[in-house]
């Protein structure tokens, strides 16, 4: 089923229902025993990281997994399978995430709720700005090219309240939904069009293809209630 390569560029329109972008936040750190234990840190979302290994990606390829989530980008974004594609110059690297297209500064809000547990904020590096949500079942989902421009710029200039949404710390709790930043292009995505670098992986630390997890998101925004 997850003939990546084939499946065409989806122009995802969906308004997510119930995406309202809410500044309220919960923006407490997480009471003790809540947090996930596997997870944190900043080496294991490192976007340079290895692949994991061939039978994993196989079963994983097979099981073609959708997890129920929010579509990450409000208002909606163009994406394309791209999980697995050739990275850098000689293919030393595996792209591990589908990217959406979106004009820059659309609201980003978090795909299911959860803690903020990984935030970059010095634009720097392939994956520039980014956070991660880690929902209660210990799946994550990785925001990366999160904005570092002032609007209507490409300056460079990063400035605090262009970058992630009220309240989003590390530790702060977040409902699904709720804005977590701002669509940009910082990283390595200054030379292309501006996009959310979006991954999704499985409490074991596996990433997976958020591709049929995506589609069932627009999917469900767009179904008649
Ligand atoms: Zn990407």
């Amino acid at each position: 089923m997850a003939t990546s390569t084939t499946r065409s560029l989806l122009a995802a329109l969906a308004l997510v229902a119930g995406a309202t972008a809410a500044a309220a936040v919960s923006s407490g750190p997480a009471a003790a025993g809540d947090a996930p234990t596997t997870h944190t840190g900043a080496a294991d979302v490192d976007p340079d990281r290895p692949a994991s290994p061939f039978w994993v990606e196989r079963v994983i390829a097979e099981a073609d997994i959708v997890r129920e989530l929010q579509f990450p980008v409000l208002l909606g974004a163009e994406f394309a399978d791209t999980f697995g594609a050739c990275r850098g110059e000689h293919c030393e690297r595996s792209h591990r995430g589908n990217d959406l297209f979106a004009p820059k500064l659309r609201p980003l809000v978090a795909a299911r709720s959860g803690t903020v547990t990984w935030l970059r904020t010095d634009t720097a590096g392939t994956a520039g700005n980014g956070v991660a949500i880690t929902d209660a079942q210990g799946w994550r989902y990785l925001y990366l090219h999160v904005n570092d421009d002032s609007p209507g710029s490409d300056d460079g200039a990063n400035p605090a309240t262009w970058r992630f949404g009220p309240g989003i710390e590390l530790g702060a709790e977040v409902e699904a939904g709720q804005l977590i930043g701002y669509l940009g292009d910082s990283g390595n995505a200054e030379t292309t069009p501006p996009h959310l670098h979006f991954e999704l992986r499985t409490p074991y630390g596996f990433d997976i293809d958020p591709f049929p997890s995506l589609v069932a998101a627009v999917a469900a925004a767009t179904r008649p209630s």
